[in-house]
């Protein structure tokens, strides 16, 4: 094949390979098949051409030349192509529609239990409340026996308890709490003390073996049972609205004589009668009494000299109440589609 023909073909495979490279490497192959030092298909015959004859050297040199020139010219443009194909595909690629809906983080929300306990919280410190907390497993003794409600007392069915190996039982109740305040220092003592609690119940809409409550003592001298209601009467309005009213009704509790349970008028109905307060107008919220002289004894205190009273409420009672729940349960579900109501 004459040094011309080779040209003219390796001009005709040139148009037909550049077009189809795709790729920046494939592009970098084709150049230095065609033009590579060594052994490019170009440069291999741009060397023959000293070997022709010299009447022929000048059109083989021109046309080599243009052949030379128009390769490279093939280059350059499907060099520029597949630069602009990649950075097309990258701008659809990295396209964003400014105009669709932003993703919608959630904010986490206070749980309604705690909630309704910080709100108790608030009520007592204002009046000079201090928060305490204890122990979730207890003994016998703190239990029970301190609280005035010894081993074959009718009243421990009142706490159907979960019991743990050696005499420790989970606290049916955070009135142990006290004993453990009241060993630790001497009156005045002014305390809350919430905590979750534990017994043995059947669940249904109004119990579950675990729940929540808020335990109240004050112990001074001469503190009466007038002290108790005053103090229940303003916690009663601070929670529930300053309009409330209050009732204490006689009731039994083995660590308090005497004892009352807390009744305010129904704020659902405003003492109409309603669903929420079984059409009597009152609502039940706490139970209350003045500490028995046995308790305040079986912690060193003089009951001679000290007097105190202490109070209760289950903190589900109060938020099913504030929050009008009928059931328990919707309280430990954590099913968002309900938490998200309020
Ligand atoms: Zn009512």
């Amino acid at each position: 094949m004459s040094v011309l023909e080779q040209l003219n073909q390796l001009r005709s495979e040139a148009e037909g390979e550049i077009v189809k490279a795709s790729s920046q490497q494939e592009i970098d192959e084709l150049w230095v098949r065609f033009f590579g030092r060594k052994a490019g298909e170009l440069t291999t015959i741009l060397r023959g051409v000293k070997d022709v004859p010299a009447e022929e050297r000048p059109s083989v040199g021109k046309l080599a030349n243009e052949v030379k020139a128009q390769i490279e010219e093939l280059f350059k443009i499907q060099k520029e192509r597949i630069y602009q194909d990649s950075l097309n595909e990258r701008l659809a690629s990295e396209k964003i529609d400014v105009t669709l809906p932003g993703v919608w983080n959630k904010p986490g929300r206070i749980h309604l239990l705690n909630a309704t306990m910080r709100r108790i919280k608030e009520v007592f410190k204002g009046l000079g409340y201090s928060v305490v907390s204890g122990p979730e497993v207890e003994t016998d003794y703190y239990n029970f026996e301190a609280l005035n409600i010894p081993a074959n007392h009718p009243s421990r069915e009142m706490w159907d308890s979960f019991f743990l190996r050696e005499g420790l039982l989970m606290r049916s109740q955070t009135s142990s709490n006290q004993i453990h305040v009241m060993e630790k220092q001497d009156p005045p003592v002014r305390i809350i003390s919430p905590g979750k609690c534990y017994r043995r119940d059947s669940v249904d809409a109004t119990h579950f073996w675990e729940f929540h409550q808020i335990e109240g003592l004050l112990v001074d001298e001469k503190v009466t049972f007038s002290d108790l209601k005053g103090t229940l009467e303003l916690f009663a309005k601070g929670m529930f609205g300053s309009r409330r009213k209050t009732r204490f009704n006689p009731s039994y509790f083995p660590f308090t004589e005497p004892s009352a349970e807390v009744m305010v008028d129904c704020f659902v109905c405003e003492g109409k009668g309603c669903r929420v307060c079984k059409n009597s107008g009152w609502i039940e919220i706490m139970g209350s009494g003045m500490v028995h002289p046995h308790v305040l004894r079986n912690v060193g205190y003089d009951p001679e000299k000290y007097t105190g009273f202490a109070f209760g409420m289950g903190v589900e009672r109060v938020a099913m109440l504030t929050y009008a729940l009928d059931d328990i349960r919707v309280l430990f579900e954590n099913d968002q589609r309900f938490l998200d109501q309020f």
